[in-house]
C-alpha cells in the first residue's frame, strides 16, 4: 500500500499543510487525484507517495486516525515539475500565502480535463477544389480569400457561415492532417537593423555576467525591437524565451510584430479560454514552443530551459497579483532565472524607483536608450486649467486644445486623448442639502453612467436606479459634478461633430475581443479621436498620432497613497509617448490645476531623474519603499465587532516586533464588509516574513476570526 501526501484544493481551507491518504498503487508526485475532505470531494495534487507494508489497521494506529482512500487519479502524468513545485513553496513563504493558493495560481484553471489529451494532434485544413460553382458575390470573395490548405480555423474566423455554404456549394472540402510544430521558426527577413545604441544594448545584456539589466530606454527608443533581437538569439542557443508585457498592451500590433519574426509563438493572457490556456500550457510543457509572449501569469509556464525573460514595462502595476497569492512578477522571474541560470531583462521609460535605485547601485546592470529611433520628441505645454475656468471655457477641452485638435483634424492625422476616469459623472449630489450619493455596500461615491441612464459603484460594480429626488432631504434636483470619459467624448463630438471618436475604457470594452478592435479600427484609421482611461496610454505605436490630449493630468494626485506621484507620472510619460513616433512632429497637451506639481513638471522637461530625485528625497524621509519594505494585512468581515477584535489581536502579536508596526486602521467598507488595515514597515524583509509567518498561522489556529489577506511589498495601500 502506498501513504499519499495530498495538498487539497479548497478556497475556504486555511490549514496550509498536506493531508495524508492513501492508495494500492504508486501515484506520481504533481498528479492530481479526487479525494474525499470534510464529507466532500475535492481535487487534491500529490506532493508525495510513499510505500509502506503496514496494512489499514497498523496504520490507523500508527496515525492516530483511519487514512481514506483516495477516489480516482486525473492525470496521467504530473502537472507539474520539481522546479514548480518548489516556486510554489517559495511563492507561498514570501507572500504568505497558502500553499495551494499558490499552487491554484500557477496551474490553468483547465488542467482537469488533461486525461483526454493524449495521442497526435490533428489539425483540420480546407482544400480548395477546383470547378464551376454556384456563388454569391460574397460567398465568392471569401473563397478567392482562402489558400489552399488553409486552417478550418482560420479561415472559420472570416465566416463560419459563409465557410458552410462553401463546403455545401462543394468549392471547399475538410481534411485532417496531423499537425507539425515547427520549432519556432525564424523568419530573419524580417527583422530590422538595429541601430548603433539598440546593438550596444543588444551586445551588452547578452555578454554581462548580471542576471539582470535594466533597460531605461525612452518611449519610441526601439525597445521592443531589441527584445525581439535577443530573442532570436536566445532561440538560436536552444533556450525558451518569455516576453511579459502588461495586462492591457498585448495589442493587435504588437502581436503581428512579434508574429512577423517568429512563426510559431506562444500568447499567453487572460482574454484565452480555459480551454486555449490549457492547450498553450501543454504546448510549453511539451516543448512544441519556445517563445511565450504573455501577461502575468506566463511567468508559471512550464517552460524547460529558460535563457531570458523580458519584462517589458517593468514598473506597471498589472505585474502584481491584487488578490492571494499577491505575487510580483519580477519577483517570481529572478527565482525562475536562478533556477534556469536565465537572465532577466527589465526595461522601461520610467523605471521603479526600486529597479533604478538598484541599477544605480550595480546591483542590476544599467542600460540607457536617450534618443527615439525618429529622434524627435514631441513639443509638450501644460494648460493651467485655473486660468481658463476663469474665462468662462469648456473646463473638459481647454481652447488650446481645442484649436491643437481642430489642426490635426485638418491635417488628417489622429489624435489620443487620455482622462483616467469612466463613466460620466463621477459624483451625483443634492443641490439642497449637499450630501452625495454613496452605494449601500461601499463607502464609494456613485456614478453616473447616462447611456444606460443608471448610477454605477465602480468599487463594486453595484448599479442602482437615478432616484428623482434627494434620498436624504427629499428635495430635487440632483446634480452631477465631474466628468469622465463618456461625457468627454460627448463634449467631444458636440465641437467635432464631423470627427470620428471612439471611447476605450473598461465600459466599451466589456465584450472579449472589443479592445482589440478598436484598436484596429484606430490602427486603420477609421477613427480620428481615441479617448479612453489609462487603457490608452500603454505601447500604442500609431504614426498618424500627431497629437495627445491628457484631461485633469493631475486629478490622481490627489490621492493620498504613499506612491501615487510615480503612478501618475507613468501614466502621464507613457501617455506623451504615443505622439509624433514616425515621420510627423508631434504634440502632447497637459490640462493640469496644479501646473507647477513636480509630477507636471518633469513631465514638461521628461526628465526622469529630476523625477526621481524628488520623490526619492520624500520617500528618504518618510521611509517609504525603496527605502524600507511593507506588509499589509487587511482583515475584512462583515460583523463589524469581529473585524475590530480580530484586529486587535492580531496587533496584540506583532506589536513587540523589532519594526515599525502601525496600529489597525479602518478603512472603508466594501461590498457589505469592513475592513481594517495593519501595517508592518521595516528593512529587513527576511525577518519580517517569518514573524508575519508565525503570527498568521497562529491567528489562524484560532476559530471565529475575520478574514485576513496579505500583501507584502503592496504598490498602493488599501
Ligand atoms: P519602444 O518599445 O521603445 O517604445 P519601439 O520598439 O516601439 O519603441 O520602436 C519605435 C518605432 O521605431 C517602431 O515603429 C519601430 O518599428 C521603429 N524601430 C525600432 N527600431 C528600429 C530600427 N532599428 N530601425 C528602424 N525602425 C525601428
Ligand atoms: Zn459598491
Amino acid at each position: 500500500m502506498y501513504l499519499i501526501e495530498v495538498y487539497v484544493t479548497n478556497a475556504s481551507l486555511n490549514v496550509n499543510r498536506p493531508f495524508t491518504y492513501i492508495y494500492d498503487q504508486l501515484i506520481e508526485k504533481y498528479c492530481r487525484v479526487r479525494v474525499l475532505f470534510n464529507r466532500s470531494e475535492n481535487t487534491a495534487i500529490v506532493s508525495r507517495c510513499t510505500y509502506t507494508d503496514k496494512n489499514e489497521g497498523e496504520l490507523k494506529e500508527e496515525l492516530g486516525y483511519a487514512p481514506l482512500k483516495i477516489v480516482e487519479v486525473i492525470d496521467e502524468e504530473p502537472v507539474m515539475s520539481d522546479e514548480l513545485f518548489n516556486l510554489a513553496i517559495w511563492l507561498a513563504k514570501t507572500t504568505v500565502s497558502p500553499l495551494i493558493a499558490c499552487l491554484n495560481s500557477m496551474l490553468p484553471k483547465a488542467l482537469k480535463t488533461s486525461r483526454n489529451l493524449s495521442g497526435p494532434k490533428m489539425v483540420s485544413r480546407f482544400h480548395k477544389n477546383e470547378g464551376d460553382f454556384k456563388l454569391t458575390k460574397r460567398q465568392r470573395e471569401v473563397y478567392e480569400e482562402l489558400y489552399e490548405g488553409i486552417e478550418a480555423a482560420a479561415a472559420r474566423k472570416i465566416s463560419v457561415s459563409i465557410i458552410r455554404k462553401l463546403i455545401e456549394a462543394g468549392a471547399i472540402s475538410e481534411y485532417e492532417e496531423e499537425a507539425v510544430f515547427v520549432n519556432s521558426a525564424i523568419d530573419q527577413r524580417s527583422f530590422k537593423k538595429l541601430t548603433a545604441d539598440q546593438e550596444r544594448a543588444y551586445e551588452q545584456i547578452i555578454n554581462t555576467n548580471k542576471m539582470v539589466s535594466l533597460l531605461f530606454g525612452v518611449t519610441g527608443s526601439g525597445k521592443t525591437e531589441v527584445y525581439l533581437h535577443l530573442a532570436r538569439h536566445y532561440l538560436e542557443e536552444g533556450k525558451d524565451v518569455l516576453i511579459l508585457v502588461p495586462e492591457i498592451s498585448l495589442t493587435p500590433q504588437m502581436i503581428e510584430r512579434v508574429k512577423e519574426r517568429f512563426s510559431d509563438v506562444v500568447f499567453y493572457h487572460s482574454e484565452l479560454s480555459d480551454q486555449e490556456r490549457y492547450e498553450q500550457y501543454k504546448r510549453v510543457k511539451d516543448k512544441e514552443v519556445r517563445i511565450v509572449v504573455g501577461t502575468r501569469s506566463a511567468i508559471f509556464l512550464p517552460f524547460s530551459s529558460l535563457g531570458l525573460i523580458i519584462i517589458d514595462e517593468e514598473h506597471d502595476s498589472s505585474y502584481k497579483q491584487d488578490n492571494v497569492p499577491c505575487y510580483h512578477v519580477k519577483n517570481v522571474a529572478f527565482k525562475r532565472a536562478i533556477d534556469h541560470k536565465a537572465k532577466v531583462l527589465l526595461a522601461s521609460a520610467t523605471p521603479s524607483l526600486e529597479s533604478y535605485t538598484r541599477a544605480l547601485k550595480g546591483d542590476y546592470q544599467l542600460l540607457e536608450l536617450k534618443e527615439r529611433i525618429n529622434h524627435s520628441f514631441p513639443q509638450i505645454e501644460v494648460i493651467d486649467l485655473n486660468r481658463h475656468l476663469r474665462n468662462n471655457e469648456s473646463y473638459i477641452i481647454s481652447k488650446p486644445l481645442k484649436n491643437e485638435l481642430e489642426k490635426c483634424l485638418n491635417e488628417n492625422k489622429q489624435a489620443i486623448i487620455l482622462l483616467n476616469r469612466r463613466g460620466y459623472s463621477p459624483i451625483v449630489r443634492c443641490s439642497e442639502c449637499g450630501s452625495t450619493l454613496m452605494c449601500n455596500d461601499c463607502d464609494t461615491p456613485l456614478n453616473y453612467h447616462k447611456d444606460e441612464g443608471i448610477l454605477k459603484c465602480h468599487q463594486c460594480g453595484k448599479i442602482y436606479r437615478i432616484p428623482d429626488r434627494c434620498p436624504k432631504c427629499g428635495h430635487k434636483p440632483l446634480l452631477f459634478y465631474g466628468f469622465g470619459t463618456k461625457k468627454a467624448e460627448e463634449e467631444l463630438q458636440r465641437l467635432f461633430p464631423h470627427a470620428s471618436i471612439e471611447r476605450m475604457d473598461r465600459d466599451s470594452v466589456g465584450r472579449k475581443g472589443s479592445h482589440q478592435v478598436i484598436l484596429k479600427r484606430f490602427e486603420n484609421h477609421e477613427t480620428d479621436i481615441l479617448i479612453g482611461t489609462q487603457m490608452i496610454a500603454k505601447g500604442l505605436d500609431y504614426p498618424d498620432v500627431t497629437l495627445v490630449g491628457i484631461l485633469n493630468a493631475d486629478a490622481g494626485l490627489m490621492h493620498q497613497d504613499y506612491n501615487s506621484a510615480k503612478v501618475t507620472f507613468d501614466l502621464l510619460m507613457q501617455a506623451s509617448g504615443r505622439s509624433g513616433r514616425a515621420d510627423h512632429d508631434g504634440k502632447v497637451l497637459i490640462q493640469a490645476f496644479n501646473p507647477d506639481h513636480y509630477v507636471i513638471k518633469a513631465v514638461l522637461l521628461q526628465d526622469y531623474n529630476y523625477f526621481y530625485n524628488i520623490e526619492m528625497n520624500y520617500r528618504n524621509k518618510t521611509s517609504y519603499p525603496p527605502y524600507s519594505h511593507i506588509i499589509e494585512i487587511v482583515l475584512s468581515d462583515g460583523d463589524p465587532s469581529r473585524v475590530r477584535s480580530s484586529a486587535d489581536s492580531l496587533y496584540d502579536s506583532l506589536k513587540d516586533l523589532p519594526f515599525k508596526i502601525y496600529r489597525p486602521y479602518e478603512l472603508g467598507k466594501v461590498k457589505k464588509l469592513l475592513r481594517y488595515r495593519i501595517l508592518i514597515m521595516g528593512k529587513d524583509l527576511l525577518a519580517m516574513l517569518k514573524n508575519t509567518h508565525e503570527a498568521i498561522d497562529a491567528y489562524i489556529a484560532k476559530r471565529n476570526m475575520s478574514r485576513v489577506k496579505i500583501d507584502v511589498d503592496p504598490l498602493y495601500l488599501e
